[in-house]
């Protein structure tokens, strides 16, 4: 058995970094995609090296139109804008591999002039009925010696059925009984049975190539120095060894960094979007419109997470700093980010830390950088904003109480429209005339309060505390009635800011107007 070694130093960055992403544009873009983008991004901003953005759509049949659009939207939304690709161009555009279709077929010709590929003549049909007679066939080492190939034809039956523009494709040649080696720089030591592979189909009948052989083209022409991708693409990578191999270019082949999955919540499985849907999470970075269903798919981003904070929670899906840290700004991620802290072990996701990250971030987010997003919620609820002052200030006493931003409405509209109903059981139960009478008299002494600044907090908690006191009520038992009086039920920030930032004429109007319901 011969066993061919490419040893990786772990990781090499003599060489200029150049990392890419390289999604196909096939629908929406999965939260493991982001995170790929991610720790390509960080690690080529540590290494002040470059991230290259590459759309694979080769495979016209899967193509969907607005994908690619979908995947620049989603880089820009979470701020990890690449230096080259299809939008901004860069020295080895173009970046979509349709408009590179030119380039791969003299690799492949190239490959089987070499003798590491063949041209393959077998119709659909004819694969299809070895699938029947033989359990599963794989077109490789044990049945191309039998099929219609380059390999079993003469040299003139194959230039001859070239010649006719006989449909064919090329496959690479895996060799049998060999092991192919490869360090990973997240798992170390990986090898492959070469058996085990099949013949991959390098170029297609209709001249594009397929991933395999444009991914090592591509990888090579554009100088990747680090290759990220998925865990999924594991089986795939020892066709990619051989081709780097075979293509004489394996002192330029990238190091490997195959980024562990972002499984189930329960740990069983890749995570996907059949379990968003059915577990109540988003899986989608932004959402997404299936151009042919109709069909729209959640995002992130419309369920109001901010993209910091996305980004924060990705960044944590299978790797951490070695401390307890959880929040990190983007430049401590750039600076602490490293391979090596990654896990190999998959990563579950868990959709309630996920939004423990998000509400860090609205508790801490400057109101100018919310505002945007909260005052077009406030939009569709049909409130015209006469005071951008009195909503900036509303924002700034509920944020720390949203998970999302669309928590908003739920956690606030009492400050734009007087509640329509009460927790009425809230304050029934323990309602009594004495307490009546507190509040007719509280509003009395509210009516009182007009000096030029006086209708302030601790004023008005002085005042309700002495009320009480003098009548002989625990401050405490009249404390939530008079939330309820004002915000309709049993949340919101501190009751008396509440009262200062609706104002002494709303306050009063709302307690009388609860005082009947009450009392009914
Ligand atoms: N085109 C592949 C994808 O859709 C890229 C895999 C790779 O990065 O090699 O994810």
């Amino acid at each position: 058995m011969i066993t061919l070694f490419y040893l990786c130093a772990m990781p090499d960055i003599t060489k200029k970094v150049r990392v890419r992403f390289a999604p196909s544009p096939t629908g929406g873009l999965h939260l493991g995609g982001v995170r790929t983008v991610l720790f390509n991004y960080l690690f080529a901003r540590k290494h002040g090296g470059d991230f290259i953005l590459r759309i694979e759509d080769t495979d016209q049949s899967r193509y969907v139109e607005g994908a690619e659009q979908y995947i620049l939207d989603c880089l820009a939304w979470c701020g990890l804008n690449p230096d080259e690709g299809p939008q901004n161009g860069g020295p080895f555009a173009p970046y979509r591999q349709s408009e590179r279709k030119a380039n791969y077929r003299v690799y492949a010709e190239q490959l089987v002039k070499d003798g590491y590929a063949y041209y393959a003549f077998d119709t659909p049909e004819e694969l299809d009925a070895q699938r029947q007679i033989t359990p599963n066939f794989r077109y490789g080492h044990e049945n191309r010696g039998f099929l219609r190939n380059s390999l079993n034809l003469s040299a003139e039956e194959t230039k001859s059925l070239l010649d006719q523009g006989t449909a064919h494709v090329i496959r690479i040649k895996v060799p049998a009984d060999e092991t192919v080696h490869f360090v990973d720089m997240i798992r170390g030591d990986v090898s492959f049975d070469t058996n085990l592979v099949d013949d991959k189909v390098l170029l297609k009948a209709d001249g594009m190539p397929t991933y395999h052989l444009a991914v090592v083209v591509d990888d090579y022409l554009m100088k990747i120095s680090h290759a990220f991708r998925g865990e999924e693409w594991l089986p795939s990578a020892p066709v990619h060894i051989l081709l780097w191999e075979y293509l004489g270019w394996k002192a330029d082949m990238p190091q490997w960094v195959h980024l562990p999955l972002i499984l189930k919540p329960d740990g069983n499985g890749k995570l996907s979007k059949r379990d968003g849907d059915r577990l109540g999470f988003p899986v989608y970075a932004m959402n997404w419109t299936d151009p042919k269903t109709g069909e729209t798919t959640r995002g992130f981003r419309e369920m109001g997470y901010l993209p910091e904070a996305f980004v924060n929670m990705l960044a944590l899906l299978g790797w951490n700093d070695g401390t307890e840290q959880e929040i990190f700004s983007m430049d401590e991620l750039i600076e602490k980010f490293s391979i090596e802290r990654v896990s190999k072990a998959g990563a579950k996701f868990d959709f309630e830390k996920a939004k423990w990250f998000n509400h860090e971030y609205i508790k801490k987010a400057e109101i100018a950088d919310i505002k945007g997003q909260v005052l077009t919620i406030l939009k569709e609820k049909g409130i015209q904003l006469a005071d951008n002052e009195y909503f900036e200030k509303v924002l700034a006493a509920v944020k720390e109480r949203m998970t999302f931003l669309q928590d908003f409405w739920e956690q606030a509209s009492f400050f734009f429209e007087a509640p329509e109903s009460f927790d009425i059981n809230a304050v029934k139960p323990k309602w009594s005339d004495a307490k009546t009478e507190f509040f007719k008299e509280l509003i009395q002494c509210y009516e009182a309060v007009i000096a030029e600044g006086a209708w302030e907090s601790v004023n008005l908690e002085n005042i309700f505390k002495s009320l009480a006191e003098e009548k002989n009520i625990k401050a405490g038992e009249l404390m939530l009635p008079f939330r309820v009086m004002l915000v309709g039920g049993k949340f919101g920030p501190a009751v008396f800011d509440i009262s200062v930032l609706i104002g002494k004429e709303e306050t009063i109007k709302r307690i009388n107007k609860a005082l009947i319901a009450f009392t009914e």
